[in-house]
């Protein structure tokens, strides 16, 4: 049995698949989105093809959206700019804390935010300790930066994933 705290709400290869009306549709006001691996390339300020259009859909839809992650101050910085967005840096996911501090912040209940990203040890069970509703996406490419480490971990996400796979698809099935 795996701990529920490993278990993501819900499965997508790419936020880009995301609708905001399936997530309005769901109660949620607040987009959290991861930066590396999720937006852009790990440890870097490239953004992925379609992130920008994607924020900007969510943006008009009506959906308030930030960047929670673990990225230095300078760098969550950076991407902030060029989305034109809120971002918190240096959140110390799985620490629940860069979510609950976004939820006072937008002035949303931690239940209406959606944190959307890569990592199970980081953004998932930064989630679901926040009591937000937890999206997975696949990791954007394989890191370069700090790899043996990622790939220990990565080999943990992957029993996790293999499990939760028995019983979840990809997507808004609910
Ligand atoms: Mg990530």
């Amino acid at each position: 049995m795996i701990d529920s705290i490993y278990i993501p709400d819900y499965l997508f290869h790419s936020v880009l698949d995301i609708s905001p009306e399936d997530l309005i549709s769901r109660g949620i006001k607040l987009v959290a989105v991861d930066a590396d691996n999720t937006l852009v390339y790990d440890n870097t300020i490239d953004f992925i093809d379609g992130a920008k259009d994607w924020v900007e859909k969510i943006r008009k839809s009506g959906l308030k959206i930030t960047v929670v992650s673990n990225a230095s101050p300078n760098r969550a910085k950076k991407i902030s700019g060029h989305l034109g967005i809120k971002t918190y840096g240096a959140c110390f996911k799985p620490s629940p804390r860069g979510i609950l501090r976004a939820a006072k912040d937008f002035n949303v209940k931690p239940s209406e935010i959606a944190m959307i990203g890569d990592q199970i040890s980081s953004d998932i069970v930064a989630a679901n300790r926040s009591g937000a509703v937890s999206i997975k996406t696949d990791k954007v490419a394989d890191e370069i930066r700090f790899a043996l480490l990622y790939k220990r971990r990565r080999k943990k996400e992957k029993k996790i994933m293999d499990e939760v796979l028995k019983t979840k698809r990809y997507g808004f099935n609910d």
